[in-house]
């Protein structure tokens, strides 16, 4: 094992200010899988934010800190639990809630396009900005709860829709 003198803190923020900790690791990978784990019961206890930050042991004052990544909470456009978390960097969020998993990104490869998807019912779609990509998950997911599907049913079948 390396013994690096960083550490790497995952905790979020619910919405009284509370700040909930979740351990400190020495890998961000770790830090990040913890993170990710808690997100998804993120419905469960009102959450505003979230965010990995590596700690330097040993030094004093703010530089001993630095934030990694950092995410807000929202309700998902398709399955309407506040599991839906935004990468507030660079743009990219995604709905961590169980069989949901809901996202938008901004295309890697063309400037301007953002890019959407439902992976349960392979639904993929390129538009011009992120409300469009949010109006299109909230119409994917309409269609399905008019075909009778619930988006957190982990059964659905992704040729239903
Ligand atoms: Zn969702």
């Amino acid at each position: 094992m390396v013994i690096t003198g960083r550490v790497y803190v995952p905790s979020a923020v619910e919405e009284d200010g509370t700040v909930v900790g979740m351990g400190c690791f020495s890998t961000q990978e770790t830090a990040l899988n913890v993170l990710r784990s808690f997100l998804k019961k993120s419905h469960q206890v009102p959450l505003q934010r979230a965010s990995v930050a590596a700690w330097d042991v040993d030094v004093v004052g703010d530089d001993a800190v630095s934030v990694l990544s950092e995410y807000e909470c929202r309700t998902c456009p398709v399955c309407h639990r506040t599991t839906f978390w935004i990468d507030i960097e660079r743009f990219k969020a995604k709905c961590y809630g169980s069989a949901c998993g809901a996202w938008i990104e901004e295309s890697a490869v063309e400037a301007g396009v953002i890019d959407c998807g439902w992976p349960p019912t392979r639904f993929a779609e390129q538009v011009e900005d992120i409300d469009q990509a949010m109006r299109s998950l909230r119409r994917i997911a309409a269609k399905a709860e008019a075909a009778g599907l619930s988006a957190i049913d982990e059964r659905f079948s992704m040729d239903d829709v």
